[in-house]
């Protein structure tokens, strides 16, 4: 019983990852970034993006495909910001697939934009499994939900270029011990970079923003000639 349920879903993942190959020549050919933000339910991804979209709007052009179950709430919340962008509803699903996400690079103009972020369904744990054709993958763990969570939710951060940890603003009314939780990040991930965000601290997305623009740069070189952006400082080891 057991290794027949293996069989499907391993045909599923299989296919989801001929998906992914199809979007990652989309990308390649028209030289557009793509980076997959992850991580659970109200971890701040929204509000993380309300922060970076301003800030690469001054020179880049950026997309966003916004992975939601249900409402076009965070849609509404990008529009605001000026960004273009396309709300995928799974309609109950927990995760977003690569051939959703061809279908929103199809109402996106991807000719036009330097870099998509694809915010992915609030969950910790099944969109890790989900290639969506990304270039970058950042991961976010909040304050406010426990300096626990990178040991539970290992696969997160494993899979991550690089890993965010926001709402810092609250760590001590959270009881939140950041060096745990970049300890626990450092036993499945030894080199991504980890940024400390607070949304009322516009200097505490620098860091970030230097690392996804190294991720725009790199994705516009030939392959081969990769992978640089992955040793950008971390100012936790720094
Ligand atoms: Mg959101
Ligand atoms: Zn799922």
């Amino acid at each position: 019983m057991a290794s027949r349920i293996e069989v499907i879903r391993k045909s599923v993942l299989a296919k989801n990852d001929r998906a992914a190959d199809e979007n990652r020549e989309v990308l390649r050919r028209r030289g557009a970034c793509m980076m997959n933000l992850l991580g659970g339910a109200g971890c701040g991804k929204t509000s993380l993006l309300e922060r970076l979209l301003p800030r690469l709007a001054k020179d880049l052009r950026v997309g966003v495909l916004e992975g939601d179950l249900a409402t076009t709430r965070d849609a509404e919340r990008i529009a605001a910001v000026g960004a273009p962008v396309v709300q995928l509803l799974t309609e109950g699903g927990c995760h977003l697939t690569a051939a959703l996400v061809r279908g929103g690079l199809e109402r996106l103009p991807v000719d036009e934009l330097d870099l998509i972020v694809v915010e992915n369904v609030g969950n910790c744990v099944c969109p890790t499994n989900f290639d969506l054709g990304e270039h970058a993958r950042l991961s976010m763990l909040s304050a406010a939900e426990g300096d626990d969570k990178p040991a539970k939710y290992a696969h997160l951060f494993q899979t991550a270029d690089a890993v965010v940890i926001s709402k810092m603003d609250l760590a001590e009314a959270a009881r939140f011990n950041v060096d745990r939780a970049a300890q626990d990040i450092r036993v499945v991930n030894p080199h991504a970079p980890i940024f400390r965000t607070s949304f009322t601290l516009a200097s505490s997305f620098e860091g970030l923003e230097t690392w996804l623009r190294g991720c725009i740069a790199a994705a516009r070189r030939p392959p081969g000639d990769r992978g640089a952006n992955r040793r950008v400082l971390d100012p936790l080891l720094a």
